[in-house]
């Protein structure tokens, strides 16, 4: 991590035009237009942030991890990396990153995983990809389990081996570090508040995150 360059956001937060708590393990679906920027604040830590961006005007365009790897040619996200969507275009930029590294192959939890990776009775613990479908029914977005691409995983640290292993590591990330980006685009936000109890993307122990939008300068 040494390389790792961490850049402070330069707003402040009793400006901000949207500061809400996203409590632990739930979702939480919300629009950031074009030049506002949107800040997520790992609260107390190791927090895994699942998180997936629509083109408001046309859902059909969404957030694309292949296309942002390659885009930029690295495999980790921090301030500079522009979230590239599957049509090719620049959704978001990370403008500021105190944490310094953010994973987009690990993929999002769900019921099947969970029974995979650790046992049958851990089917019917919340998971991410439940968290996902919540979102998209309550917030009447017209998107269903079709819509569901790779996501983003703010402040989770999935190094990858030399030999091109996963695997998933205790965090980088401590409380009120935060991960800041500026859209390109109107987007619809769609987040899990990653309720997971069994590996230590959450420290064990999900805990609530901050988010904040400041209006276009
Ligand atoms: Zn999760």
């Amino acid at each position: 991590m040494s390389e790792t360059t961490l850049v402070e956001g330069a707003r402040d937060p009793r400006n901000a035009v949207l500061n809400e708590i996203i409590p632990a393990g739930e979702p939480w679906v919300g629009t950031v237009c074009r030049g506002e920027v949107f800040r997520i604040v790992d609260l107390e830590g190791n927090q895994a942030v699942d998180t997936l961006f629509f083109n408001a005007a046309n859902t059909a365009e969404r957030y694309s991890a292949c296309d942002t790897v390659r885009s930029q040619g690295n495999i980790y996200l921090t301030t500079g990396t522009q979230l590239v969507s599957n049509e090719g275009n620049v959704m978001l930029t990370i403008v500021a990153d105190t944490c310094g590294r953010h994973d987009t192959l690990g993929g999002a939890c769900s019921a099947e995983s969970n029974t995979v990776r650790y046992a049958h009775d851990r089917r019917h613990m919340h998971s991410c990809r439940d968290n996902f479908l919540l979102g998209m029914a309550r917030s009447g977005i017209g998107l269903t389990k079709r819509d569901l691409p790779a996501n983003i995983n703010f402040f989770m640290n999935v190094p990858v081996t030399p030999a091109g292993g996963l695997e998933f590591a205790d965090g980088i990330s401590a409380p009120g570090r935060y991960v800041e980006m500026q859209a390109e685009m109107d987007v619809i936000v769609l987040i899990s508040n990653c309720p997971q109890l069994n590996n230590p993307c959450n420290a064990y122990n999900p805990t609530p995150v901050r988010v904040l939008v400041w209006a276009a300068a």
